[in-house]
């Protein structure tokens, strides 16, 4: 089924009408690679989300492949043997940074103890990038970043990274499994379970739209739903079994103007005192800065950054940066995750869980890892319904998909499809081939079919027009909010026209939405609130 909502009434009738072998809740990068393997293998599979796409923790910018730190050279094999497909599985979307890792000694502090055993199983220790690192002298070092301290240096050298645009990459994949018959279909959020048997057979789902309630059945449901794993766990009535917690790591994002940490290029700094590691990453007047922590079972996982949290990164980034600290007032944007610690997993089945009900319920994993786990969630299910059903479902056929192509069109070839007064500068090209991939020839035909809705909003921008009726007719997109999110990412900080784009923006998910002014002037104030929130307007 195409990633519409221009068939939403025929879809839902779809959903109703018959007995998925999977349905997937969360259109998040785990629902959507479930998704996918399932539907390669031949599964009827069904995945409903209750916005947007990937517009939590998927949804967030550029996300680093290598970006953990693992304990086990197994996970560090794994890790680069993954970065590489999925860099040929979405060539478009992915870019290779060169990072500095800086390696501070352990300069221990009389006030600050710590303790001997701590040091001893420090994890920072192993994290290294073994042969993929090339030495780099504190001299060379310098002249790089001028503001990094070399006081007390233990390590420096230079390591490869690539970083891929997540929300693409998962509303990618959700569009290749609709090619292999998946039914995907958002604003339809799971209310709560249906059973027979005391068996999970089902979700009760409520339309964000109408408002209407329906069920979907399937033989078995999976919970991919993030942060709100637990809540939707918590719906499933006869699970009373005490959850087996798994160790989880909280990712920590936090943008600030580059005044507050004039960097050149993207630096990671492991840090032994806090058992930290904190990487930077430049982007045009920002900075990007990524930590992550260890989640103690005791506490609940909590989206927010403490107080603590904070005070730790900020004496990273003031013992590594000269004459610069990190104060609260200088975010722009903060986001943050719990994902898997895989430095505290023995082997990979430990990642979901199942509750009496057979309801499966599973919790992000570092990104390179998201194609295995998809793999291994569907393996397992496979076997189980083999064996109920004595059905033989193929092998995945995800490993060896390409699921988006760099297009293979030059700027002249572009022009050359476009009218004569239709301008298309190199940049522009470049920018759209990168989000577009081979869908460049589809949003060319928006392009065009965009003039028309010019004639009647005279737009400034035909491309942006272009944009959000691709994003309605191919992506579902709903909300101006959430399509801005996607596909404007870093400029949106930087964009001074942004009340002008909105405008655009709004006219035409009116018209191609039918939605009324109360609805307007709604997602208007939504969307203004959001970029006051995040300092859009005085960048
Ligand atoms: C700021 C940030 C930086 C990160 N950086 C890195 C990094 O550098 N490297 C790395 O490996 N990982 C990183 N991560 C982690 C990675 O992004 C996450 O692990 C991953 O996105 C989790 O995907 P998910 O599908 O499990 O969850 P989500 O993307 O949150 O998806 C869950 C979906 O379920 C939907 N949902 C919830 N409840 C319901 C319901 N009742 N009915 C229907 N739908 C529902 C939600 O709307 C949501 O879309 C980062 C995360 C963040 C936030």
């Amino acid at each position: 089924m195409a990633l519409s909502n221009q068939n939403r009434q025929e879809a839902c009738f779809q959903l109703m009408n018959q007995t998925f072998d999977v349905l997937v809740i969360g259109g998040g990068l785990t629902g959507a690679s479930i998704c996918l393997d399932a539907s390669t293998r031949g599964m009827n599979v069904a995945l409903i989300e209750q916005h947007d796409f990937a517009i939590e923790a998927s949804g967030q910018f550029n996300t680093l492949l290598l970006n953990q730190s693992y304990s086990k050279s197994k996970f560090w094999k794994q890790a680069y043997k993954e970065q590489s497909i999925i860099k040929r599985q979405y060539s478009p979307l992915t870019q290779t940074v060169d990072m500095v890792n800086v390696e501070y000694d352990r300069d221990i502090e009389p006030n600050k103890m710590v303790k001997i055993k701590e040091q001893m199983i420090d994890p920072l220790k192993s994290s290294r990038y073994e042969k993929h690192e090339k030495p780099l002298t504190k001299k060379s070092s310098h002249k790089r970043e001028p503001f990094l301290s070399l006081n007390r240096v233990k390590h420096l050298s230079l390591h490869q990274d690539s970083w891929i645009d997540q929300s693409l990459m998962t509303l990618n994949t959700l569009k290749k499994a609709g090619q292999f018959n998946a039914d995907v279909m958002n604003y339809l959020k799971a209310v709560q379970f249906i059973y027979h048997d005391k068996k999970v057979i089902g979700v009760e789902v409520e339309d964000q739209i109408t408002g209407e309630l329906f069920h979907i059945k399937a033989h078995y449901v999976i919970n991919a739903t993030g942060s709100s794993s637990e809540s939707v766990r918590k719906l499933d009535r006869y699970d009373q079994e005490p959850v087996r917690p798994l160790p989880m790591r909280k990712m920590i994002q936090l943008v600030v103007r580059k005044e507050s940490i004039p960097i050149n290029q993207p630096i990671t700094i492991h840090y032994p005192l806090t058992q930290q590691r904190v990487t930077l990453i430049p982007y045009g007047q920002y900075v990007w800065i990524k930590t992550s922590e260890r989640t103690y079972q005791s506490h609940p996982l909590e989206n927010e950054l403490s107080d603590e949290e904070f005070y730790r990164l900020a004496h990273v980034l003031a013992r590594a940066f000269v004459k610069h600290t990190l104060e609260k007032e200088n975010f722009i944007d903060i986001h943050t995750a719990n994902i898997i610690d895989y430095n505290l997993i023995e082997n990979q089945t430990d990642q979901w869980y199942q509750s009496n009900s057979g309801l499966i319920s599973t919790f992000g994993v570092p990104l390179p890892f998201y194609r295995l786990h998809a793999g291994e969630v569907v393996d397992m299910l496979t076997k189980r319904y083999k064996k109920e059903k004595g059905i033989l479902y193929s092998t995945s056929d995800y490993r060896t998909l390409t699921i988006m192509e760099q297009t293979k069109l030059h700027l002249n070839d572009i022009q050359s499809l476009l009218m004569a007064d239709d301008e298309l500068t190199e940049f522009m090209f470049q920018d759209l081939s990168k989000r577009y991939g081979d869908q460049l020839f589809k949003l060319i035909s928006y392009y065009k079919k965009a003039a028309l809705y010019m004639e009647k909003y005279p737009m400034e921008d035909q491309w942006l027009a272009a944009e959000v009726l691709y994003a309605i007719e191919r992506e579902a997109v709903y909300k101006p909010l959430d399509f801005l999110a996607r596909r404007k990412r870093y400029p949106l900080y930087a964009h001074r026209s942004i009340e002008n784009d909105l405008d655009q923006i709004l006219a035409v998910m009116r018209d191609k939405l039918a939605w009324t002014k109360e609805e307007c002037s709604y997602y208007n104030r939504e969307c203004r609130l959001w970029m006051d929130a995040h300092q859009v307007t005085d960048a």
